[in-house]
């Protein structure tokens, strides 16, 4: 099962690294942020999700998802980068709907705190593709950071300092 990464982070470490390099700095793992997102850009009120195609069941039709919920009774089907194993296939079945149910929760509770969500997937930073993913992950903050100040008047407030970070090390 190559497509199964262990929870390392080496997606995460390839968009820290161009945002840092293009002059962004951020937060890692900031608890107060609902969802523990992988990167969290408060000057944006944007936080970022870095999803492994996988755990995260990108492109997998869930039809039923509409009232948030997955029922293990449909059929995932498998998609380019989300090949679900054939064995234990329910087991992997309900895990993914689990994780995308979470994500869908997770990014309704940040919409309804004013945040932004970005997902980048991790299929989408192969070389050939990186740099127009963040071109793309750059006009929406970008975008982002234009609606704060339209919504200003009523809720932005300026935002703290943030912490300066050295970009990691692999
Ligand atoms: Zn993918």
């Amino acid at each position: 099962m190559a497509a199964i990464h262990s929870k390392g982070t080496k997606p995460e470490m390839i968009v820290r690294r161009w945002l840092w390099s293009h002059g962004y700095r951020y937060r890692l793992n900031v608890k107060s942020v609902p969802g523990k997102p992988d990167i969290v850009m408060r000057r944006f009120r944007t936080a970022i999700f870095v999803n492994g195609c996988f755990w995260h069941g990108h492109l997998v039709a869930l039809p039923q998802m509409y009232d948030g919920r997955c029922k293990m009774e449909d059929v995932i089907e498998n998609s380019a980068c989300c090949k679900i194993p054939t064995t234990n296939r329910e087991f992997w079945v309900k895990k993914i709907c689990r994780n995308m149910e979470r994500d869908q929760e997770n990014y309704r509770i940040l919409r309804q705190n004013g945040w932004h969500t970005i997902v980048v997937w991790e299929c989408q930073l192969k070389p050939k593709l990186l740099e127009h993913t963040m071109q793309q992950v750059e006009r929406q903050l970008n975008q982002n950071f234009l609606s704060i100040y339209q919504r200003k008047s009523t809720i932005y407030t300026e935002p703290e300092e943030e912490y300066l970070m050295a970009a990691e090390e692999d």
